[in-house]
């Protein structure tokens, strides 16, 4: 289970939700994970997570396996991730239908000529029907990125050591879904160009925006998925996948049915419930809360741009900062925690907030401070959303 923390201050918070599953019997490898994008944001380094989780397990003398994820990483900023991280993302998304060379082609085709006619997937009912023309569009807007993701995945290997890292592709972060068929052969030529990856994120059918519900059909969720899980080699992982309650049930039933694994990555939501934190605490730190979501208001436009595949914010839908201003601390802290059947829950300003870690870095030390007066009631938020909200509806 991917766990963000944008300010590395909630680890030890976050192991606590690992340790109270473990005691009910379900281990869950926490994976401490933070993109190039968050670094760049919050002026934080690749080498400071792995401070982060390295301390909290030895606080919380936490015995079983963790890693430290480079999230959404590619060829040109992988170099400064190499030393602290023993988990990858290798993010291709960008290369998607980007046109590959004519003899890579020509060689995929070859590959997967065995392939054409009727393809039968156990487990899956229906036949995938494969002609030469689905192989050459999927080569047409695929092979491009499993090359990229092979070179990637060279740079890591030849540092790290062969087996001595986990590599997850992903290609999330676009706007179209790819379907089983077209992911069987992306993970064939993955297999074909030796990327050993342990877990892929495709990107799936509906919008996974961040920090809120899966908006989209949860039944045509729940055939892709089921799909995509029977095929031979795979491991899924579904980013943005915190607060999708609405596909849990279906995504643990399937896991179930087929004894099945997945790398969970939640949304770096783990922000979101240090803001909840600090408005509840009242007075000063709720003036904060207030100040953040006011500045994240006025600059909303520049805050969204880089997540734009990833949120839908109604701006109709978003209270002034003059309403906000008027808030107490309970108004604040239900408007913000995502209880969907809440009459405060406001998943626009929840998605603004979201967005806004740049502000509270912005904050610097003042909201640092502000974390460590509240430390406990902060944690207290970061726990149970894990626990409570997450980790219980899926796995146990
Ligand atoms: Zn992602």
């Amino acid at each position: 289970m991917g766990i963000g923390d944008r300010f590395g201050l909630q680890g030890i918070y976050q192991l606590q939700a690992f340790e109270k599953a473990l005691q009910a019997g379900v281990e869950i490898t926490p994976v401490w994970n933070k993109s190039n994008r968050e670094h760049t944001i919050v002026h934080s380094a690749p080498d400071d997570v792995r401070t982060e989780a390295d301390h909290a397990v030895k606080e919380r003398k936490w015995r079983k396996d963790y890693f430290v994820d480079a999230d959404h990483i590619n060829n040109s900023n992988v170099e400064k991730f190499l030393d602290s991280s023993d988990f990858f993302t290798l993010d291709v998304a960008d290369f998607i239908g980007k046109p590959a060379q004519e003899k890579d082609i020509a060689a995929f085709l070859y590959f997967f000529k065995k392939y054409q006619g009727s393809l039968m997937v156990p487990g899956i009912a229906r036949p995938f029907e494969i002609t030469e023309k689905a192989l050459q569009e999927i080569a047409g807007k695929y092979l491009f990125a499993v090359k990229e993701a092979a070179a990637i995945y060279r740079t890591i290997e030849n540092k790290k050591g062969k087996d001595n890292f986990i590599a997850e592709v992903s290609m999330d972060e676009v706007n179209n879904p790819q379907t089983p068929i077209e992911l069987f052969f992306i993970m064939g030529a993955l297999a074909m160009e030796k990327v050993s990856f342990s877990t892929i994120a495709p990107k799936f059918t509906g919008r996974f925006n961040k920090g809120v519900d899966y908006v989209g059909d949860i039944k045509t969720f729940a055939k892709e998925f089921e799909e995509d899980i029977l095929e031979p080699g795979s491991k899924l992982s579904v980013h943005s996948g915190s607060d999708k309650f609405s596909l849990y049930p279906e995504i643990a039933r399937i896991m179930r049915q087929y004894n099945k694994g997945i790398h969970l990555k939640t949304a770096g939501t783990t922000w979101l419930e240090e803001v909840t934190g600090l408005a509840m605490a009242g007075g000063d730190a709720l003036e904060l809360a207030k100040g953040i979501y006011a500045k994240a208001y006025q600059r909303r436009a520049d805050l969204c741009a880089p997540y734009a595949s990833v949120i839908d914010i109604n701006p109709s839908r978003l209270p002034s900062p003059e309403t906000v201003h008027a808030w107490n601390a309970d108004k604040f802290a239900h408007s913000l925690r995502h209880v969907p059947g809440h009459p405060d829950f406001n998943p626009d300003l929840r998605q603004l907030i979201h967005v806004g870690y740049k502000i509270a870095a912005e904050y610097g030390s003042v909201y640092l401070n502000a974390l460590l007066v509240n430390a406990d009631l902060v944690g207290s938020q970061v726990f149970e959303n894990l626990y409570e909200r997450h980790i219980r509806r899926i796995f146990l």
